[in-house]
């Protein structure tokens, strides 16, 4: 058996967590949240290729957030297997030898469960290296489920025991300690987030939100791109600072957000009758981060015409696409990560990733962790992270 916090199928309570949304965490974290702590079976390798892997330290998602609370698209529910245990962004040990890794590597765990991990011949994506383009979610060894986190086979980050591919698996090096470990998947998220973002060198970019998505996507354009001016859109003090830090050539406000780029790029702006200012000029590139509806229509009102707006948060209902119409506005999502290309190389962005913690000091944007029987405040402490000036919140499951 195994301690583990799950995620059960609730409509009533999905359809309640919903209502409530952001604006009570409190609420979300103690009555509402479709999540139990349970004792659940240790999940079993389902085929060769396969084994245990035991959490150090299991992160907290914006995603994780949007789906206990409700806010995430019932686009989802035949891409997901209930109930599951949450967690994605994991560093732990390897329980089993798999493959070339013998018992006790350290691994961090690339969670998309593609053709490789369901035994089967790969599809066009995969082929390619586009793992987080693949079809084949749904079927295959394990249940649907479109990462490890998602699936209920597998297991998840948070909880004393998962089960994992050879293809997730990535050592992790000496140089890099858990707490960066940890950070090593939304890191390679945020790579792939800056190369789909594609700035020509000098580019001006805005990126919207500085959460722990926000500030990662900041130090890839820098580490990756030769993108110029960054502008970087911050609600809370401890993220101004952080953004800085990382690479920004201004931070601001929400509020102060289309004045800014109208300034750096001498754009016009207008004011509609009801909703937002919009600029006809703006920023080359946009970089969605925060998943919320204001924080997408920000985006697609301050790029240039012909300019790209790429959705690095979970995307929202409800924003306005007149702008992507009007402006001819390239908008681009991205998922996960793969193998990607940085001037003219193949790499993974795991790889890319785990060199980068390796170098780069990201100790601040771990603010808390958690033993999993405390999960209550730490949900509760990561709907409250930006504002508390912590980015990232995890749990450690060792602590029981
Ligand atoms: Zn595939």
């Amino acid at each position: 058996m195994t301690v583990a916090v799950e995620l059960f199928r609730s409509v009533p309570r999905y359809l309640a967590a919903r209502a409530v949304g952001e604006r009570a965490p409190g609420l979300i974290a103690g009555t509402l949240a479709p999540l139990r702590l349970v004792n659940r079976d240790e999940p079993v390798p389902p085929a060769e290729g396969w084994g245990r892997v035991t959490p150090r330290l299991a992160g907290i998602c914006g995603s994780d957030l949007a789906t206990i609370s409700g806010q995430t698209s019932f686009y989802f529910s035949p891409l997901v297997s209930m109930p599951f245990v949450p967690g994605h962004e994991v560093v732990g040990d390897l329980y089993d030898d798999v493959e070339d890794l013998p018992a006790g590597t350290r691994v961090v765990l690339a969670p998309v469960l593609a053709c490789a991990a369901r035994g089967l011949p790969p599809c066009p994506s995969c082929a390619e290296g586009a793992t987080g383009r693949c079809d084949r979610v749904t079927v295959g060894h394990v249940s649907p489920g479109l990462q490890t986190g998602y699936c209920a086979d597998t297991g998840g980050g948070w909880s004393g025991m998962l089960v994992a591919h050879r293809s997730q698996l990535h050592p992790v090096p000496d140089t890099v300690t858990d707490e960066r470990a940890v950070l090593v998947e939304p890191l390679a998220c945020a790579i792939h987030a800056a190369l789909r973002g594609r700035p020509e060198p000098g580019a001006s970019v805005l990126v919207v939100g500085a959460g722990t998505v926000g500030i990662l996507t900041l130090l890839a354009l820098r580490e990756f791109t030769e993108a110029g001016t960054i502008v970087v859109v911050a609600k809370h003090r401890g993220q101004r600072d952080l953004a800085l830090r990382f690479g920004a050539t201004e931070v601001v406000g929400p509020r102060d957000a289309v004045s800014a780029v109208r300034r750096s790029s001498r754009a016009f702006r207008l004011q509609p009758e009801r909703g937002g200012a919009f600029l006809l000029g703006g920023v080359d590139v946009a970089v969605e981060c925060a998943g919320t509806r204001r924080s997408l229509d920000l985006a697609l009102r301050t790029t240039r015409a012909g300019g790209r707006v790429v959705l690095a948060g979970l995307p929202v209902a409800g924003a306005d696409l007149t702008p992507v119409w009007f402006r001819e506005l390239e908008v681009v999502g991205v998922y996960a990560s793969g193998i990607e290309s940085v001037n003219g190389d193949r790499r993974s962005a795991f790889e890319l990733a785990l060199s980068l913690a390796a170098e780069v000091d990201l100790d601040s944007l771990l603010g808390a962790t958690y033993p999993l029987a405390s999960w209550r405040e730490a949900i509760d402490h990561a709907m409250s992270s930006g504002r508390l000036g912590t980015p990232k919140v995890a749990f450690d499951p060792r602590e029981g």
